[in-house]
């Protein structure tokens, strides 16, 4: 490892560490949620949500950070070359076999270290709190379907990346990025049509007063909605959402069964709006293309580490050996944890978006600000979580900050028809 190389590293695991320290000080210590609150929301929720929004911020942490642990451990000690020296020897020195070995065992071993914490987060704490309506062994079963989908789908991605290492010695990681492009707008195709229904069952709406409002939305919205779906999420959770998935002719909008059974109808109609509006701005295909940015930015560097880290390993001839396959997934971990504040800010500017046109559409703020808290109240989303961790990890804006921008839409609105 030449001192570049050192410095690189070694940034990288403290401004890490730093992060995550941080984010556990705040996970810990949340402060105060501002009085503009108690409008809308009952000290008493508010409390309640921190305390689970704790639990689970530090289930997922702690996860992250045993995994990091783990591989730095492999990394910096002997084992990571002496194991992947041990797979080789078994499988009588076959390149690929001894890959697949190698990768099946480190994949193992992560899923082992943050099992504990995702089963707390998943499992436990969802009953603790009367989220989950799952038994063990329905738990058990997602987890091991999941697991498997993922071994495959990452696995067949390690063998095709350390094929190219040797079939492309200086650019593997620009064919790399550009494959994984692809294969990112081709799995946002099949997702819903493919692994969704693995889990969940889905019904498309047919009739009823949910198909007339969809039907007046898309109109004013100017969309030919080929789908809404109804998904039957109540099998393992009590909480109510929606989502829109999917590219081309797979794009469609999903309701959880509890939003249909348990919400208003003008609320349903402020979600369904919500998720037509990603439709209308196109933000699953923009997202796509930052997805594509992000590769060839996260590849690159990977490329570009490893060569200061692994001098001699990468100028031999042939695909890189197994054992640098842990350095690559703690350079992956870090670098993307890292990148999250970047991801999760252009999440949160197209959910506010996404918010300010379901008003155009609706043009019912009253609606919408009581499905925020209605949401929040009944999901126990934290009203206002410190900015830290919003800035490090929310997808969407706080339930606080939606409303107070429903807030200026309606006297944007108001001022505008006087
Ligand atoms: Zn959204």
């Amino acid at each position: 490892m030449t001192a570049k190389a050192g410095i690189v590293w070694t940034l990288l695991i403290i401004t890490a560490g730093l992060m995550s320290l941080a984010f556990i000080f705040f996970s810990l210590f949340p402060g105060k949620v501002p009085d503009v609150a108690w409008q809308y929301f009952s000290p008493d929720n508010a409390e309640r949500a921190r305390q689970y929004q704790q639990a689970m911020r530090l289930a997922g942490i702690l996860a992250f950070l045993a995994q990091v642990a783990v591989l730095v451990g492999l990394v910096t000690s002997t084992r990571a070359t002496a194991w992947s020296d041990a797979a080789l020897h078994i499988t009588g020195v076959r390149y690929y076999m001894a890959l697949v070995i190698y990768f099946v065992l480190i994949w193992l071993l992560l899923k082992v270290v943050a099992l504990p914490f995702n089963f707390y987060s998943s499992f436990i704490v969802q009953h603790q709190w009367g989220f989950s309506t799952q038994n063990l062994a329905s738990w058990w079963l997602d987890y091991l379907k999941g697991g498997i989908l993922e071994l495959v789908l990452s696995g067949t991605g390690v063998l095709l990346l350390f094929w190219a290492t040797g079939r492309w010695p200086h650019t593997w990681w620009a064919v790399a990025a550009l494959f994984l492009s692809g294969w990112l707008f081709i799995s946002t195709f099949l997702w819903p049509l493919l692994v969704a229904p693995l889990f969940n069952r889905f019904q498309p709406i047919t009739e009823g007063p949910v198909k007339t409002m969809v039907a007046q939305l898309a109109g004013r919205a100017g969309l030919r909605i080929e789908e809404v779906l109804v998904m039957d999420a109540s099998r393992r959770t009590t909480k109510a959402n929606a989502y829109f998935t999917g590219l081309g002719t797979s794009k469609r909008i999903v309701l959880y069964d509890n939003l249909l059974e348990d919400y208003p109808l003008d609320e349903v109609e402020a979600v369904i709006a919500h998720e037509m509006a990603h439709w209308q701005r196109g933000h699953i295909f923009r997202g796509l293309l930052w997805g594509v940015l992000a590769n060839f930015l996260l590849l690159g560097l990977l490329y570009a580490v490893l060569r200061i880290t692994f001098t001699y390993d990468i100028a031999r001839p042939g695909p890189y050996p197994p054992h640098l396959l842990v350095a690559m997934l703690l350079f992956l971990q870090l670098v993307s944890f890292l990148g999250q504040p970047a991801q999760n800010a252009i999440s949160r500017r197209y959910e506010t978006e996404a918010d300010w046109v379901a008003l155009e559409l609706t043009a019912n703020p009253g609606a919408m600000i009581r499905l925020h808290v209605d949401l929040a109240q009944k999901n126990l989303g934290d009203i206002a979580p410190p900015a830290f961790i919003t800035w490090l990890a929310a997808s969407h804006p706080s339930p606080l900050e939606r409303i107070i921008n429903v807030e200026s839409w309606r006297k944007y609105n108001t001022k505008n028809m006087d």
